[in-house]
């Protein structure tokens, strides 16, 4: 553990300490500006409140005895007391305005201010969905030119604007295909999904109450079009296919998949998660694809995780428009964008597209993400549309930048077969000494990365995704790639210290099967030797 490895790297903190107790070396656990931070309900106690509060005058009990009891339980802390420990708490967190996100599949990507800046105007921020449709006109009028962008990007023919995320844009654009089936008395059974999908589609489809099969894929990483069109039949409803796909390739097959779908009777649903690869340069409408949801969170910049909701906007082909959600935007010969909500649906449709409703339902209360809405139109009319092509051009090449800067070090189980597209895949393949995946993403923690995706696609093993998005400049790649070729080497010389990384971080190797499996989210009291297990005890080291 102690002497220097080949690539000269040292755990120069670690020496001579017990695993997992260097936080001891100081007196308080800190060291410099990397804080300890106890549980809330560590630091304070109920018995101590912030805020004084005169004694309430007894009067009438208009509770009806349902008064509490008994103490509440909750810390008494000041609000200095309060700010400082959630402050603390928000400087252990990893944020793309702190590194570079490298989670394939995920699309971290900045989040440009004038997006804040425009979504916080008062005539955005301060309305509420219940307010008069006369006195929201500018808000209807973002939601239909956003709408209008995604059907021109797409190549398709309208667009449920409600779902919430990509995953509930998933639900959405499966209940149209349902409704669609129904509509013309043919229900079918079962959704073919391909063994790569991202695990989101299979869930989608056996939450809408398909079955999932199958459809494996080629040695190239590439839906198997054979297998697939063998499997068609009057039972299929649809196929669901990622494109780019998970493996970080695009499926050159698309159009001849979705035409044995369509001969054979069913739909397709491509999920369009990976959009970001390829906007401005190719249209899912040409594809032949009914169904695909946009994530405005991923390849129109609009935050997530931490930093925001998700809003999963769906495209829909001509044949399956009829069947979206309500309410939508629609703007008629007038000029005027209406909301079009239930009461009015029918007629609305009938008069101004001359067909009856056929609206499988809501996906939402009201109409969506409103916020979000207004920061991915924000971005697209910044960039305009040479701007978005450009975009997906420089994502995919900072991608392959990364796919050939390291497939010397790393195994890159599709590097032969052609460039990829926004993201890298790369496995374990050549690493000694029992380390894996987890141990070099664990690594990149020392380095000051987020680490990448792991274990997915699942198809390879001991997968590494990286998705480095168009915003990285060459510097910033160039530095990951340093960091993850000093890891990639350490890995295939089986240096031991990695498996205790990460070494400079507040917390080091987690029991996270155990976090994942018996998760305990409520405070139970200081731990008692034998006793029930306290958020700290589980989370700590
Ligand atoms: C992110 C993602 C999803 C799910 O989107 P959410 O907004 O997280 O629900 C589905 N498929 C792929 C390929 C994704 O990358």
């Amino acid at each position: 553990m102690t002497a220097p490895n080949q690539s000269g790297w040292r755990p120069a903190m670690h020496e001579g300490v017990k695993e997992n107790s260097y936080s001891r070396e100081t007196a308080t656990g800190n060291r410099g500006l990397m804080l300890e931070e106890a549980l809330i309900f560590e630091i304070g106690t109920n018995e101590t409140t912030g805020v004084d509060l005169p004694e309430p005058q007894a009067g009438a009990d208009r509770l009806g005895g349902l008064g509490r009891s008994e103490p509440i339980g909750l810390p008494g802390l000041s609000e200095p007391e309060t700010i400082r420990h959630y402050t603390r708490l928000s400087r252990q967190n990893y944020a793309i305005d702190l590194g570079l996100f490298p989670l394939g599949s995920c699309t971290m990507k900045h989040n440009p201010r004038l997006n804040e800046k425009v979504a916080r105007m008062p005539g955005f921020a301060d309305i509420h969905p219940l307010q008069p449709v006369d006195t929201v006109r500018g808000a209807l009028e973002v939601i239909n030119e956003l709408a209008h962008w995604l059907i021109a990007l797409t190549g398709m023919h309208g667009v449920a604007m409600t779902p919430k995320a990509g995953a509930h844009g998933e639900l959405c654009g499966i209940l149209c295909i349902r409704a669609a089936l129904e509509a013309r008395g043919d229900p079918r059974a079962v959704i073919l999904v391909p063994e790569s999908a991202h695990g989101t589609n299979p869930a989608t489809a056996a939450f809408a109450g398909y079955r999932v099969e199958n459809i494996p894929a080629t040695s190239e990483g590439r839906v198997d079009l054979e297998a697939l069109t063998a499997r068609l039949g009057p039972d299929v409803a649809g196929v669901m296919i990622t494109n780019p796909n998970t493996c970080g390739l695009f499926e050159r097959d698309m159009k001849a998949i979705s035409d044995a779908v369509h001969a054979a009777g069913g739909y397709v649903y491509c999920d369009g998660a990976n959009f970001n690869a390829i906007v401005g340069r190719v249209r899912p409408g040409d594809l032949g694809i009914d169904a695909m949801h946009i994530n405005l969170h991923k390849t129109f910049s609009t935050p997530h995780g931490g930093g925001g909701p998700g809003s999963g906007p769906v495209v829909l082909s001509e044949a399956l428009s009829p069947f979206g959600p309500l309410p939508y935007t629609a703007r008629t010969k007038d000029g005027v964008v209406h909301l079009v909500e239930e009461e009015h649906a029918d007629e609305f449709a009938r008069e101004h597209f001359g067909k009856p409703l056929q609206s499988f339902g809501r996906m939402s209360a009201f109409h969506g993400q409103m916020g979000m809405f207004t920061r991915a139109l924000t971005y697209i009319l910044s960039h305009g549309a040479d701007g978005l092509r450009q975009a997906s051009g420089d994502a995919v090449l900072n991608a392959n930048y990364v796919l050939r800067s390291l497939d010397d070090v790393l195994d890159a189980p599709f590097g032969d077969s052609g460039p990829c597209m926004h993201e890298a895949l790369f496995s374990d393949k050549g690493f000694a000494g029992g380390l894996t995946t987890l141990d070099l993403a664990k690594g990149m923690i020392d380095e000051g990365f987020h680490p990448m995706t792991m274990y997915f696609p699942l198809v390879v093993h001991g997968a590494m995704l990286i998705e480095p998005t168009e915003t990285e400049s060459k510097a910033g790649l160039d530095e990951l790639i340093r960091a993850l070729r000093s890891l990639a080497e350490r890995a295939r010389s089986g240096d031991e210290s990695l498996k205790g990384a990460p070494y400079f971080a507040p917390r080091h190797r987690l029991d996270e099967t155990l976090a994942a499996r018996k998760p305990v989210l409520a405070w139970h009291g200081p731990a008692t030797p034998g006793g029930t297990p306290t958020l700290s005890e589980q989370g700590g080291s």
